[in-house]
């Protein structure tokens, strides 16, 4: 059965805040249609499968909060007062289970809301749900979660990148008009590539990391998903922003985003310079890819930038780098889950260990015991200082090729990811393929800087992502390129490239 969407889930999310605290539509009306649409296309045996946890009620109950205040008179909670949102299974709720993609924590429910969730509340955003990923965030293709794989919504056979893939999914599905992931090596980015969506990896320790489920500390960082440039600046400067329950929490005024992106939206880049990464682009990325790239630069060319390139010669080993500190990490965080304090516990065994060892057995993934026993021999005494000490020197590296190529360009550019979404199962059997997606996206987090992915067109009938760099705290210049970018290619394109998405039909 085809399922004619309803108008109001094709608008943005600035159009919508627009409309309800106009009082043209209700937030019910608009969260309503957006529970109707995840009716229609999640489910099934061919379905998105973008949500793991629907919360129908809460989000009503939020939306007519927001109606209230606007039926009042009162000013709205926030810019985004009223406009539901899908929320990546990582941040803790109070009111829905927070699984974090794996079986060791099926249904559970925190005790305490994040950072995130509490400033979504604050705002008058109503939660329509949690959105699968890989478990515990390590994957990039929603394969490795526990809850099934999620379609992407341009080919229902191929993944929608990971592990936010669920969150990226719910936008290219108008399942949601906004949503939240987080980004520890690319898994905000690659996802908004593969999807032909935004996503935003803010600086690190500009979003809180309260009860965000860790993945590796300190490369984690929450970030906002939606469809166009705009929206994800009006949602990330909702939830960024100092938070002194996070240690690493940036003390600073957030940059001015939502003011940059609506600039950029109308102006041009004329004295930009656009540094363009020799060592991300080259081989290993598919023509395709390659051509939307060289065709997004022509544009920003036409748009005024002057286009340089930089090289970062480290970059070579960021990717090497990576697996070893987010596994180190990740060995350390998910000792937590140790049968007693959270979730599962397979009570089987005749001694504390023997209940820990088979509930780890039986509720975590391969993917993740095979980084967890990666950590622990990397950290491990007499491999310490050949694997971790050698990453971590690797890391400051990288940091300096950052520094370098930020003192010759305002912004950096490569594609997104080196391919298009691919099939289902094609790389969930070779971890190593399944790493090399995040080869562009990865030394970002490392060096602590933001990253945005944005649409830069098609290959093949399948998304293609530009991805756009800045120094840290850099998030307005970031905006400014990405709105600038977004309006020529719409304008040049004759419309939005989401709009070209197929239209999703349920099972
Ligand atoms: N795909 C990368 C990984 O598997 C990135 C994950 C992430 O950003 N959370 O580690």
């Amino acid at each position: 059965m085809s399922t004619p969407s309803s108008g109001l889930v094709r608008l943005t999310a600035a159009e919508l805040a627009q409309k309800i605290h106009s009082g043209e539509v209700s937030s019910v009306e608009v969260t309503q249609a957006h529970l109707d649409r995840i009716a229609a296309v999640d489910g099934g045996e061919q379905g998105v499968h973008a949500f793991l946890h629907v919360g129908a009620e809460s989000a009503l109950a939020a939306a007519e909060l927001a109606d209230a205040r606007i039926a009042a008179g009162e000013q709205p909670a926030s810019p985004l007062d009223g406009v539901p949102l899908a929320l990546k299974d990582v941040f803790t709720t109070t009111d829905m289970p927070t699984t974090a993609g794996s079986r060791i924590l099926e249904g559970w429910q925190p005790p305490y809301d994040s950072t995130v969730t509490a400033r979504l509340r604050a705002a008058g955003i109503p939660v329509l749900g949690k959105t699968n990923m890989d478990e515990f965030a390590m994957g990039s293709s929603t394969e490795h979660s526990a809850y099934g794989v999620t379609r992407n919504p341009w080919d229902r056979t191929r993944v929608p990148g990971g592990s936010g893939g669920g969150s990226a999914a719910s936008l290219a599905a108008f399942e949601a008009p906004l949503s939240i992931g987080t980004d520890t090596g690319g898994s905000i980015r690659q996802p908004a590539a593969f999807t032909g969506t935004v996503g935003v990896k803010p600086t690190y320790g500009q979003v809180s990391r309260y009860g965000l489920i860790a993945c590796a500390s300190s490369l984690d960082q929450g970030g906002p998903c939606a469809r166009t440039v705009l929206d994800a600046a009006l949602l990330h400067e909702v939830i960024g922003g100092h938070d002194e329950r996070d240690s690493t929490s940036i003390d600073r005024e957030l940059p001015a985003v939502v003011e940059a992106a609506r600039q950029g939206a109308t102006g041009d880049l004329t004295g930009l310079r656009v540094g363009v990464v020799r060592e991300l682009g080259g081989e290993g990325y598919q023509p395709g890819v390659r051509a939307a790239f060289d065709a997004s630069l022509r544009r920003l060319e036409k748009l005024g930038a002057e286009i340089v390139e930089v090289s970062c010669p480290n970059f070579e080993y960021a990717m090497a780098a990576y697996y070893l500190i987010l596994p180190s990490e990740v060995s350390s965080n998910l000792a937590r889950f140790d049968a007693m304090r959270y979730g599962l516990r397979v009570a089987e065994g005749r001694s504390a260990e023997e209940v820990m060892a088979n509930t780890r057995e039986q509720g975590l993934g391969p993917e993740v015991k095979r980084r967890i026993m990666l950590g622990t021999y990397a950290l491990s005494s007499g491999y310490y200082d050949a694997y971790y000490g050698q990453a971590q020197k690797v890391r400051t590296l990288i940091g300096r090729d950052f520094a370098n190529a930020f003192a010759q360009a305002d912004v950096l550019v490569s594609p997104t990811a080196p391919t298009v979404p691919f099939p289902i199962g094609e790389k969930v059997d070779d971890p190593l393929a399944m790493y090399l997606n995040d080869l562009a996206t990865i030394p970002t987090n490392l060096a602590g800087v933001a990253g945005m992915s944005l649409p830069a067109g098609l290959s093949e009938g399948l998304p293609v992502g530009l991805q756009v760099m800045a120094p840290a705290l850099g998030e307005a210049v970031m905006y400014r390129v990405g709105a600038a970018f977004e309006a020529a290619r719409d304008a040049d394109e004759g419309g939005p490239l989401i709009a070209r998405v197929p239209e999703v039909v349920s099972a």
